[in-house]
């Protein structure tokens, strides 16, 4: 053993594109020696990459790497031309983990205090009307409070498996219509509610993607188009070989909400008295889109509709 091996960046001496040597965290992730380095991985710029090589030249990047043995990681890459060796040092936790710390603790608790506190004072009103009749009011106060608290675990327990958890992304071949069909049954009952047509446009018969990932974006984007679109509207869902989209004719969004819909228990003033939600469903569709590498946009007009596209490939 090298003293190489022993660290837990992955290290590559370059030979060309060819690897003349890797250590043993490298070896672990594909880089074996004699084969061409863009046969173990790519990122979105790997041409910037092999540009720097091709022309000696330093370079360094922060990116997610898919590696072709199957895992995908937030990676710092450093390229050094006079040593001719890339380092690349997985950041993927250290990346997650700031994320949320700062500010986690603290929205989780103050949003979870308002739906505690209702719950209390009702509870402390059950109990002094116990005797007659008026408890319809607190108990129903009672359980929109519990049902609140439910949806923000529910969700931060999304947010938490894909945060914390360095979750590994799956690259499956998945059934499109099954997994579209899925979604749709699992929000049927706010389909019907609100008398809304979710019309389809199916457009490949397989995707290759992570099943977790997939169906919560499609999920998330499709919950909301129905619950701010207006009763006995349509929301279209398109899924191509490159593109998810989900599109809808509801509340739209003002434009001083825009850069702050992702943000984590944020809500729009509009949508809050429209429906119910915990302001996490936009910010997991952002890091979910950020783990498996996919780019999202949305188009949106106040009071006209809103349009999320989700880059896949
Ligand atoms: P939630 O829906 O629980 O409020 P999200 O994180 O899913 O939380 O969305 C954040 C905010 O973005 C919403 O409160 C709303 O203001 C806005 N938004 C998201 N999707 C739509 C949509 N399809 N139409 C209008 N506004 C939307």
């Amino acid at each position: 053993m090298n003293f190489l091996d022993y660290l837990n960046e992955i290290i590559i001496e370059l030979d060309g594109y060819k690897i003349k040597y890797s250590n043993k965290t490298a070896k672990e992730y594909g880089f074996k020696e004699n084969i061409e380095i863009i046969n173990v991985f790519t990122f979105n710029e790997i041409d910037k990459l092999i540009y720097h090589i091709i022309n000696k030249k330093d370079y360094f990047i922060e990116t997610t790497i898919y590696f072709f043995q199957g895992s995908s990681k937030f990676c710092k890459i450093i390229y050094l031309s006079n040593e001719n060796k890339i380092i690349i040092e997985d950041k993927t936790e250290k990346e997650l983990i700031k994320k949320v710390k700062s500010d986690f603790i603290t929205s989780l608790s103050h949003e979870l205090r308002t739906p505690l506190s209702i719950l209390k004072g009702n509870i402390y009103l059950i109990e002094d009307l116990n005797k007659n009749n008026l408890l319809i009011k607190p108990i129903n106060n009672s359980k929109k409070s519990l049902n609140r608290i439910e949806r923000i675990l529910d969700q931060l327990s999304i947010l938490y498996m894909a945060e914390f958890d360095n979750y590994i992304i799956k690259n499956e071949l998945l059934d499109t219509n099954k997994i579209y069909n899925e979604v749709i049954s699992d929000l049927e009952h706010k389909i019907k509610e609100k008398n809304i047509e979710v019309i389809n446009k199916l457009e490949v018969e397989y995707l290759n993607g992570d099943p977790f990932i997939i169906y919560t974006l499609l999920r998330n984007l499709i919950s909301n188009s129905i619950k701010y679109s207006y009763k006995n509207s349509k929301v279209f869902v398109t899924i191509s070989k490159n593109e998810i989209i989900v599109e809808d004719n509801g509340i739209g969004i003002r434009e001083n909400e825009k850069n702050r819909i992702f943000e984590r228990f944020y809500r729009g003033v509009d949508s809050r008295k429209y429906a119910k939600g915990s302001g996490l469903g936009l910010s997991i569709v952002k890091h979910l889109c950020e783990l498996a590498g996919y780019k999202i946009n949305f188009k949106s007009e106040w009071m006209v509709g809103s349009r999320f596209i989700i880059k896949i490939a």
